[in-house]
């Protein structure tokens, strides 16, 4: 163990060689890129009823693969995570007066995606340990007014969806998974996505697997499923010709995923499995370094649920070290590079997510569409949308200094690579001492 004096207090750093970049593009999406190229067809969609209104034949494969493999009824390719959990909410009928429950733990979009029909969020609290919602926390926020709930499988680990399906089917309510951290990830031998009643996964480029941008809607419902096939693509001028009768929210989008980024999915799906066991395994590799020390603890994988590693959480304890967690993370990045083609982030260490979504500038304000405060104050709403400090106290607690995570365990990282970040928290935390002098002195 290293007491060397630490980077940020002048010393050398433990590495100063980048990381190696997330490199999961290859041959293979090169040759099949170049065939949809060579094809010349980029897209077949039609806006129209039409059989081309469900895409290109690249697209409709990549669909079908993706349903056979995580055991879902239906797969809907889209452009991205965003417009997925969009269309979701769409297809579940929220509306003005509605209202959604959501995580503020969480990237935006798992909590706009209400905004964008008028709906109301409303935000239930964390668990302070797996850091997504449970049926308890949610069982609060319920009303009359409640239409939906979206569920965030955070950071990869799926949350105890069990109990909250059976409070839905309680109170009639539509859940939707944002999956986008949790691909691949299983709960009692189920995966992710297929558990409520829609799953929604991105396949941006930071996440597990990628298309660069896109994403897929999976649902088991016919009726869901054609709902988001509409919204998807132009229902509005859709609905008539195909005799659809329910036009609730079919003010359609476009949100169609092009043929050249099916085909890269496509490929993208056969490394799925490998490059989630190299998470995990990378995961356990660090956890055997770094597991035990002072006033850090991997975050806990719950009962029945799988994490697949999105990033690698830890619980953080300030009582323990006397330092806040912003020091460590400075502590730590000076010791470490950034990785290769995400020069401009920094040392991909952090807690990222400022601060409760609900603590954000549009709810505080209740801003939302025009400048008369809609949806939050909209005469339709019968409820009293509440944004107040304190409403969430475990996503405050956690969000403000309970959590650390990296993202130096995905694959492509060498067991030196990881032996580097492990000599790095080493070297931090055998120099707490000199770290309490420093901030007593640059607090
Ligand atoms: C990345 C992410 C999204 C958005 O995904 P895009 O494909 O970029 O739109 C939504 N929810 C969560 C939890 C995410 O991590």
């Amino acid at each position: 163990m290293s007491t060397a004096e630490l980077a940020l207090l002048g010393g050398a750093p433990v590495r100063t060689v980048p990381f190696p970049a997330y490199d999961v593009i290859g041959r293979e999406e090169q040759d099949a890129v170049q065939s949809v190229l060579e094809s010349g067809i980029l897209s077949k969609y039609l806006g129209t009823w039409h059989p081309h209104f469900f895409g290109g034949p690249v697209v409709q494969e990549f669909e079908r693969r993706w349903a056979a493999m995580f055991g879902a009824k239906h797969a809907m390719a889209v452009n991205s995570c965003t417009s997925g959990l969009y269309a979701a909410v769409g297809a579940a009928g929220a509306g003005p007066g509605d209202e959604v429950i959501c995580t503020p733990y969480t990237m935006v979009a798992s909590v706009t995606a209400a905004l964008v029909f008028n709906a109301v969020p409303v935000f239930a609290d964390i668990d302070p340990e797996t850091f997504n919602l449970t049926a308890e926390t949610i069982r609060s926020r319920i009303t009359p007014r409640t239409k939906a709930i979206v569920v965030v499988h955070l950071f990869g680990q799926v949350a105890d969806m069990d109990p909250i399906m059976e409070l839905a089917r309680e109170h009639n309510l539509v859940v939707i998974e944002d999956c986008a951290q949790a691909p691949w990830a299983e709960y009692k031998g189920r995966k992710a996505g297929t558990l409520g009643h829609m799953g929604v996964f991105s396949l941006n480029y930071h996440k597990h697997i990628h298309t660069g941008e896109g994403g897929v809607v999976v649902t088991n419902d016919d009726g869901l499923a054609e709902r988001v096939q509409l919204i998807r693509n132009h229902a509005e001028a859709v609905v008539e010709p195909k005799g659809v009768d329910n036009i609730v929210n079919m003010i359609g989008f476009n949100f169609r995923l092009g043929e050249m980024e099916a085909a890269i999915g496509l490929c993208q799906l056969d490394k799925l499995d490998s490059l989630i066991r190299q998470r995990q395994s990378n995961v356990a590799y660090l956890e055997r370094r770094i597991g035990s020390l002072p006033g850090l603890r991997p975050g806990p994988v719950a009962n029945g649920a799988e994490h697949v590693y999105y990033v690698h959480p830890f619980l953080y304890d300030q009582s323990v070290t006397g330092l806040p967690r912003q020091v460590i993370v400075r502590a730590l990045k000076a010791e470490l590079p950034h990785a290769t083609r995400r020069e401009d982030e920094g040392t991909l260490i952090g807690p990222y997510y400022g601060k409760p979504i609900y603590l954000m500038p549009i709810f505080q304000k209740m801003i939302g569409y025009g400048d008369k405060q809609c949806p939050f104050k909209c005469p339709l709403y019968k409820g009293q949308a509440d944004y107040s400090q304190g409403i969430c106290p475990n996503a405050e607690a956690v969000m403000g200094g309970g959590v650390l995570f990296h993202e130096l365990m995905r694959p492509g990282m060498t067991h030196q690579d990881l032996d580097d970040v492990a000599t790095a928290f080493h070297k931090v935390f055998a120099n707490l001492d000199a770290l309490r002098v420093w901030h007593s002195q640059n607090p």
